[in-house]
């Protein structure tokens, strides 16, 4: 039975915004503390406690982790690829300050359990691209990629080391409609989707038939909410898993959009994103998720598709 509250650590972006929400339901409402570096315009603050949380500000986790009786944090903040590479040195230092400081929050006993995701990112050129094996040649080419390298080698050590209780997945593009994606290489999926519904057409920044892995998001939270309620014996992998769901090409997903929209065209402007997507694999494989925790993801692209377009049709009727 868990006593502790939760506390999210960069909320407002798109996982985070659904993770909230996710977790209010399976604890309670009060239970589940959201945080960001900004005041939010959407529902999360109606829907329970917010507190503005500078990630990167160790005495202020202390804090808010004391007042609130936290013992649980999902920590989400971090500037993602295509971002990260604009400013590399800030990408750096908030991806690692944010994650060593939770985990020296663990080691120091102000928390017990500790959710950080890592990302396909971490992959590089010489690492296989088909099905991509958990333990492969590991060489990054982007700060991005870099500091979740990193960051997976701080979370075993702190595991190994001081007995840190700290979980992480590996999370391919993640496709989502209710927030817009925070900056990353697989985002053009979802624009795709708004654009389709309101431009009938799209110019996409990769080539027709570059594969990346995706999620659609509810396979990224149940598999989120699955690995931190598993038994810690069953837990394999304390560096961060790989999970997979369904890999598409741009092409590809075009012809499922065509499906519920005959007229949709894709056209292709290929820029700097692409030298990114092609260091990362085309698809993951995720056996030991599987194995560990029985992780099986339930959405496809056909499925994701008719999902997308449904409620990115609702969204933009509102406008
Ligand atoms: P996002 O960019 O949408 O959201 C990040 C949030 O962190 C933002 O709301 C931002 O305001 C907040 N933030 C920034 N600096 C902060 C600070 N100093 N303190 C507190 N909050 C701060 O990101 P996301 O897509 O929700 O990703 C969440 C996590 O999942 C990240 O670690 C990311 O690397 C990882 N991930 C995401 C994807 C994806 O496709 N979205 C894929 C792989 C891994």
């Amino acid at each position: 039975m868990k006593k502790g509250n939760i506390l999210i650590l960069g909320a407002l972006g798109q996982i985070g915004t659904e993770l909230t929400v996710a977790l209010r339901n399976r604890y309670s409402t009060h239970a589940v503390i959201a945080s960001d570096i900004y005041m939010p315009k959407n529902n999360i603050i109606d829907s329970g406690p917010f507190e503005l949380v500078d990630a990167t500000d160790y005495d202020q986790l202390v804090r808010v982790v004391s007042s609130h009786q936290i013992d649980t944090i999902y920590l989400l903040a971090a500037m993602l690829s295509v971002r990260a590479e604009s400013n590399p040195e800030k990408a750096w230092d908030l991806n690692m300050k944010s994650l060593m400081n939770v985990l020296n929050l663990a080691k120091n006993k102000h928390i017990k359990y500790l959710f950080w995701p890592s990302s396909i990112a971490v992959f590089g050129p010489k690492s296989p691209q088909q099905n991509t094996p958990q333990h492969t040649i590991m060489d990054p080419i982007t700060v991005y990629g870099i500091s979740k390298l990193a960051g997976e080698r701080w979370c075993k050590y702190y595991h190994t080391n001081y007995g840190v209780d700290v979980r992480s997945l590996r999370y391919p593009g993640i496709i989502s409609w209710q927030t817009q994606p925070g900056g990353g290489t697989t985002d053009y999926a979802v624009d795709c989707f708004h654009k389709a519904l309101t431009e009938a057409s799209f110019c996409c920044y990769l080539n027709f038939n570059t594969a990346l892995p995706m999620m659609y998001i509810d396979d990224a939270i149940d598999a989120t909410l699955q690995l931190m309620a598993a038994p810690t014996h069953k837990i394999s992998v304390r560096t961060s898993y790989n999970i997979s769901a369904m890999s598409f090409t741009p092409n590809e997903l075009a012809q499922s959009i065509q499906n519920h929209k005959p007229n949709f065209e894709i056209t292709y402007a290929v820029d700097s994103r692409q030298n990114i997507a092609d260091s990362w694999p085309n698809s993951i494989d995720d056996q030991l998720a599987r194995q560990d925790w029985n992780w099986q993801p339930k959405h496809d692209l056909s499925s994701t598709t008719k999902l997308m377009l449904e409620q990115l049709s609702k969204t933009h009727n509102m406008l």
